[in-house]
């Protein structure tokens, strides 16, 4: 794909994806055709106790979007333009749902771009219907026992089910 005077094209998509929803994977859908790769990479502090461990996460979002084949799916500590960094990639990617993400989004990626001038931040919006989608709706639904299966993918809505049904 490289030719000698094209760089490839890296996008970093970093995240807790506690779990990962169908917002994530419809924005991480558009960056896959956008980019010539997309890392979803799950940015975690290992003080911090996470809903679902880092291995279940990355072990999720690799069943979710198995028929793509420029995402690869890892985990980092630290500040995500280091890890982009380390990854050769000059883009990291976000997700839009509403205004009420947005300022958010913007302190967080002029920082970043403050601290390092190269690497951009590009935001998808997600489609409307995901745009109401977050990983604690889905985490108070589930442990209040209600029907996930429209908020994520099905191999997470499958593992979730099992893992917390009210039998065990
Ligand atoms: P973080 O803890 O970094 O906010 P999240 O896993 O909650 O991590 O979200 C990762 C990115 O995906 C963020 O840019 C967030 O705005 C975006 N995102 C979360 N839910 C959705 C959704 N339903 N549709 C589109 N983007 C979303």
């Amino acid at each position: 794909m490289n030719t000698q005077n094209k760089k490839e094209k890296i996008a970093v998509y970093p995240g807790s994806f506690d779990p990962i929803t169908l917002g994530h994977v419809d924005v991480l859908r558009d960056g896959a055709e956008m980019f010539d790769k997309v890392i979803i990479a799950i940015a975690h502090n290992p003080e911090k106790k996470g809903f679902l461990s880092v291995d279940e996460r990355i072990q999720l979002i690799k069943d979710s979007i198995t028929d793509l084949d420029n995402v690869e799916v890892d985990a980092f500590v630290g500040l995500t333009i280091d890890y982009a960094k380390e990854k050769g990639a000059d883009f990291l990617l976000r997700g839009l749902r509403a205004v009420s993400d947005f300022e958010y989004e913007l302190q967080l990626s002029q920082n970043n771009r403050t601290l390092c001038d190269d690497i951009k931040t590009v935001f998808l919006m997600t489609r409307p219907e995901y745009s109401f989608i977050s990983s604690s709706v889905v985490k108070d639904i589930l442990l209040n026992g209600g029907d996930i299966s429209q908020f994520v993918p099905e191999p997470v809505s499958k593992y979730l089910k099992t893992k917390y049904s009210p039998k065990q």
